[in-house]
């Protein structure tokens, strides 16, 4: 549990707190973000294991594949991986800057959360009364003397089918349980996916996991009818995340390394999004703000608003303003004037800008409003 979920865990029982909840699956989230990138244009490459990051005279050129295929950056390249899969993808090449070795050693070696166990359940539902259970989501803790980092004290369960019933069968539930980000990872890394041994460590290490559901569910082992166990080897796998790791660990009240300016004045505990290496950004939940899916979000659209001109903030900001009533606060208004004479001098950021981009979407306001407008003249004639 960070220390951002423990400031606000008090107003998770206010009474206007609400679950937000995509319906129909957190699929659901991938793919509104892929309906909007490729709104603008973008293009989303699934499968696309990105093996190097291309640089060349201190710039990032693009990414090879672990297919073999370039993918050559108009723009910049923007990784979203953990710091410490980030540094994996740029070894270290001959003459390469001071600057940039440490930045590799600062980031390679940042503090971690350790793993996470997953049990994701479906179970048959039949004669079950949850209506005892007023959240879909709880913490269990075991023993409120044991640190809430440990994973066998503190473990979570959700059940999204108690909200949106699309997401199973009628009749059925679906549960994900999952232990907090400090279940250590050394006794997982010595065992082999599919051995004996590897089997019999994940049903012991998730027994804590099963019985924390059982506290809202005592029959739930009778009702079983489908059962995966995540073991932080397979979080590392599929999530590629280093060591399963939940995220980077840094202490809040101090500044961790590469916090970039603000770093030295306020206790801004994350790394900044830039690199020592010219048009290499990074985002995700090892930047700042930090860790969860708020953060991550917020993280990327600071490398966004990093790689394009503040007329292209503003008019954002304007656009999503005018949508719906309770997006009103997001006008800039008055400030927005004031802002922009400030910052536009330094929009795009100076190491992004190249010949290439002189004449690119970043240097000059983009009127996206027009270019769509033109796109959909187009489809419908
Ligand atoms: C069990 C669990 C419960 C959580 N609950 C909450 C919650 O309730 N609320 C909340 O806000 N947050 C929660 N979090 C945290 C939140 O999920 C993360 O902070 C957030 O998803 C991180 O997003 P990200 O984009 O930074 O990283 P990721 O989601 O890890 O995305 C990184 C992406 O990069 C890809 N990648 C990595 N290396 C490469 C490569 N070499 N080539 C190509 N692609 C690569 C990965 O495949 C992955 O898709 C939870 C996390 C876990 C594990």
């Amino acid at each position: 549990m960070t220390a951002h979920i423990l400031y606000i865990l008090e107003r998770f029982f206010e009474e206007s707190a609400a679950f937000s909840v995509p319906i129909g699956g957190t699929s659901q989230l991938g793919e509104t973000l892929q309906r909007g990138l490729e709104k603008f244009g973008g293009k989303l490459q699934l499968n696309a294991h990105v093996d190097e990051i291309l640089i060349e005279d201190n710039r990032a050129v693009g990414v090879r594949l672990k297919n073999g295929n370039v993918v050559k950056a108009r723009k910049a390249v923007v990784s979203n991986a953990t710091p410490f899969d980030t540094v994996k993808l740029m070894p270290q090449k001959e003459g390469e800057s001071k600057k940039l070795t440490k930045w590799r050693d600062d980031l390679g070696t940042l503090p971690r959360h350790g793993a996470i166990s997953h049990l994701f359940l479906g179970v048959d539902a039949t004669g079950l009364d949850l209506s005892h259970l007023e959240d879909p989501a709880h913490l269990i803790v075991q023993d409120w003397n044991r640190s809430m980092q440990d994973s066998q004290n503190l473990c979570s369960f959700f059940i999204p089918s108690l909200l949106d019933k699309s997401v199973c069968p009628e009749g059925k539930h679906v549960i994900h349980v999952y232990s907090s980000g400090g279940e250590p990872y050394e006794p997982w890394e010595k065992l082999t996916p599919g051995s004996e041994e590897y089997e019999e460590y994940k049903k012991e290490r998730v027994e804590i996991l099963f019985q924390a559901v059982e506290k809202a569910i005592p029959d739930i082992r009778d009702r079983l009818e489908f059962t995966i166990i995540g073991s932080p080897l397979a979080h590392e796998a599929f999530l590629r995340r280093d060591r399963g790791t939940y995220g980077m660990a840094w202490a809040a009240g101090s500044s961790a390394p590469q916090a970039g300016i603000l770093g030295s004045v306020l206790p801004f505990p994350f790394p900044n999004l830039k690199t020592p290496v010219d048009g290499l950004l990074r985002c995700g939940d090892s930047c700042f703000p930090g860790i969860g899916t708020p953060s991550a979000a917020a993280s990327g659209a600071i490398a966004a608003n990093t790689m394009t001109h503040v007329d292209n903030h503003l008019k954002l900001l304007e656009e999503a303003s005018k949508k719906d009533p309770i997006y009103k606060f997001l006008d800039p208004g008055f400030m927005g004037q004031v802002y922009r004479p400030l910052v536009q001098g330094f929009t795009p950021s100076a190491e992004l800008r190249t010949e290439r981009f002189a004449t690119g979407a970043g240097v000059a306001p983009v009127d996206y409003t027009q270019k769509n407008a033109e796109r959909d003249a187009a489809a419908s004639s």
